[in-house]
Parts: structure tokens; sequence; C-alpha cells
């Protein structure tokens, strides 16, 4: 059973197999045999109450040499191509299973084979894992069962910082930009924000907020006026559109700092870790190289370039496999002031490689992960010894600044923990 929880489907329901179909291709011929009895599981679509019923769980569809022997079908050879990474031998059966896990249901395509085996005469088990998530959209709605999940359950650990270490006050005063009213707005003390961490572009004269187009920024609509809009990078203007989603105002340095004046800037930028340990979350956009990418598939315009495997079972049922995890260097990872941010952020929704995945002190999960892990990736709730400490100047070191001066700053959350947890405390760096 381990390799079936490793992998794993969510069916979303209606919604999703409506907005399917228009996907589908029109010169697409009759699906196969095997393509209908899957697609006929799904249909009339049913609710998910009785998908659940202990008797649906399983479904089986053909033996694999079955699968094979549709030639013609691309969707076969494909579900063939996937179950043989793990298994041989044409006794498999091909079966559908579905798994319930906390929120969601999990569609799984097994191949079992038939023949018991070992002491216990138990049958052995591998998956294949697919979701029924669209290919182009991020399911905003799955973003906010996270956050629900992580609100109701994992309180005085996630969003309540009790750990006196980690706890950093919030800035008295915060400019944030209120997604309805589209401008600067002065943060109340009780609003809640997202905040973004991201990488800038190489412009030389990036639209931001001066002295001199302050007020102007502050007047409702200033957003949208298409003098700025048009100036407005996208992974900004779709942060925006999330944290609406999200009913939340957003917070962007390069926005809510006053980035000419020469009291408020290095007061904030030596607040920077307090904006994010206070925000509602933290958007990582890690994909891309600037602040033109965007957070691809939230926005209405820009759709993802999937990472998902695609199989296609009949014009109303259209299923994607999970992703396996990509090695791959990002520009985001290589910046000194993104370092801090993703360590102080106690909830993250970090957008790499098309996706999007929940990062908070108690869960991790991705959009498609049937078992979304218990176990907190970063043990950043625990005090900084020298030895952490070490490690950590050792990665921030290999990071790069626009400017030099900011080296201090950047890494001034970490060293304020470390001083706090360590007995005397640092000195500039020293111990
Ligand atoms: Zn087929
Ligand atoms: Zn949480």
């Amino acid at each position: 059973m381990s390799e079936l929880e490793t992998t794993g489907t969510r069916l979303r329901g209606l919604k999703a197999f409506a907005r399917s179909v228009s996907l589908s291709n029109p010169e697409r011929k009759r699906p196969c045999p095997n393509c209908t009895k899957i697609a006929r599981i799904f249909k009339p679509q049913p609710r998910i109450a009785r998908i659940v019923h202990p008797h649906k769980i399983h479904h089986w569809i053909a033996s694999l040499a079955e699968f094979r022997n549709q030639t013609n079908c691309p969707t076969c050879l494909n579900v063939v191509q996937c179950l043989q990474k793990q298994v041989s031998g044409d006794s498999r059966y091909v079966n559908i299973w579905f798994v319930r896990y906390r929120w969601k249901l999990y569609v799984n395509i097994v191949s079992l084979d038939l023949t018991p085996v070992g002491p216990h005469k138990e049958h052995s088990v591998v998956g294949v894992a697919f979701d029924c998530l669209d290919r182009d959209w991020i399911d905003v709605k799955r973003v906010k069962e996270w956050a629900k999940f992580c609100d109701e359950s994992h309180s005085g650990v996630c969003h309540s910082i009790t750990d006196p270490w980690w706890t950093f006050q919030r800035p008295e005063q915060l400019y944030l930009i209120g997604v309805t009213r589209r401008c600067l707005v002065r943060g109340q003390e009780m609003d809640q924000y997202v905040a973004l961490s991201y990488v800038w572009g190489d412009l030389l004269a990036p639209f931001q907020t001066d002295m001199y187009n302050f007020n102007a920024l502050c007047q409702d609509g200033a957003f949208d006026i298409p003098a700025n809009k048009c100036r407005l990078p996208k992974t900004i203007q779709d942060s925006m559109v999330l944290a609406g989603l999200l009913g939340k105002k957003l917070w962007v340095d390069r926005f809510c700092i006053v980035q000419d004046d020469l009291k408020h800037k290095p007061k904030m930028l030596k607040s920077m870790a307090s904006v994010y340990a206070n925000a509602y979350l933290t958007i990582v956009a890690r994909d891309g190289s600037d602040d033109e990418f965007g957070l691809r598939g939230i926005a209405t315009n820009t759709p993802r370039k999937s990472p998902f495997r695609f199989f296609d079972f009949g014009p109303d049922c259209q299923l994607i496999t999970t992703v396996d995890p990509v090695n791959q260097t990002y520009k985001y990872d290589t910046r000194a002031w993104t370092f801090q941010e993703e360590i102080i952020s106690r909830r993250k929704l970090d957008f790499v490689h098309g996706t999007v995945n929940w990062t908070c002190e108690k869960m991790f999960s991705t959009e498609n992960m049937a078992t979304p892990s218990d176990v907190p990736l970063r043990p950043n709730t625990h005090r900084l010894n020298i030895l952490s400490y070490a490690s950590l100047v050792k990665d921030y070191s290999k990071r790069q600044l626009s400017y030099p001066e900011d080296t201090l700053d950047a890494f001034g959350a970490i060293t304020t923990i470390a001083s706090k947890s360590m007995k005397g405390g640092i000195f500039y760096g020293l111990l």
C-alpha cells in the first residue's frame, strides 16, 4: 500500500469535467473499449459521496495485455508505458482505485497482479497517479482549502507565532496594495496581507513608489490607469489577482516601500523579516527569471506550461498524472534578499515548474499529491545553534545582491534570530 500512498489523484467533480470537455479534440476518434470503461466510471458524474462508498472503491478495467492490444489508442499505450516502468507481465490487471484523504478524493490507476505472492499471499500493487487538474489553470479553490485547513488545524504554529526566537513584531507603519481599491493604502493593525517574494527585472527605471508619485498611487484606481497598468510587472499583477481571490491585501517591496525616501526606506529594509513573518502567507514566485514571468495559471490571460502528462479517456474524461520532482536551478534561489524572505515566511505558496505547492510549519502539499506530508520540511521553529547559523551563513554567501551595501540587511533576520538563540548574542556576525 505504501507505493499507492505515494501516488494519487483527486477527483474534483463536475466542474473539472465540464471544463475538460472544451479541451477535447473534436477530431478525436471514438474511444477504445478500455478508455470507454474508464470514462464510464465518471459518468454520469457522480457525487463524491457515492464514489467513496466502500463497494465502489475498486473498478476493474482490463488486463495489461488488453491495454497493449489497443494499438490504435494512444491513451491505452500511454497507460501501458506508465505502468510498465514499474512492472512487467501481462497477467496484471488495470484497476481504478479511489482513495480519500482529508478533503480530497484521489484516483489511482493501478496495475494489480492477480497471482498472490509472499507468505501472506498478498497481491502486489503499483500505481500511476492521475488527477483531474486543469492543464492550463491552477485551481484556486484548492489553494484556499490549504489555507483554510492550516487556519483551522495549525493554530499557534503557523499563524500565531509563539516561538520566542522567531517572533518579529509587525512594523508599525505598513503600506499595502488594496487590491479592491486598486491603490496603495495605509495598512491597519488588523489588516491581513499576502507578501510577495520574487526576483526584480533589470529595468533601469522600473515602475515603483517614489516620493513624487506616492500621493497619486494612493488614489482609488491608481493601478488601473493605463499609463500605470502597462508598466505593472506581470508577477505583481497576478499577485494582486491572487490576493484578491484570497480576500487579502498585498505587500510588494517595490510599491509598499517609498524607494527614494531616505528615512522610510532604510527603516523598512531593516524590517523586511517582520513583513514576511507577519504575512497571512507569502507568494514565492520561483518560476521565471524576472518579474514579467507572472504567476502563470492564476490570472485570466496567462495559462501555465503544463508539467503534467495528459490522458484522454474520452471527450468528457481527461486525467493528468502527478509530476516527479525536477532538478532545476531557479534564479530566485540565487538572489540574496529571497533567502531570508523564504526562511522567515511561515506559510508559502510556491509557484514552481508550472504548478503550485503549499508549505507551512506542519504540512507540505502539491497540487496533485495524494498524501500531503505532515512533516515540517524546515526545522525553523528550532532555536539556532552555532552549527545551524554557520550553515545558513555559508548558503547565504553564495547568493547575489544588486547592491552590496544590502548584505547585512538581507541577512538581518537570521542574525537577529541567532543572537536571540545564543547566549551572548552576535556582534556584527561575530559570535
Ligand atoms: Zn484506449
Ligand atoms: Zn499550517
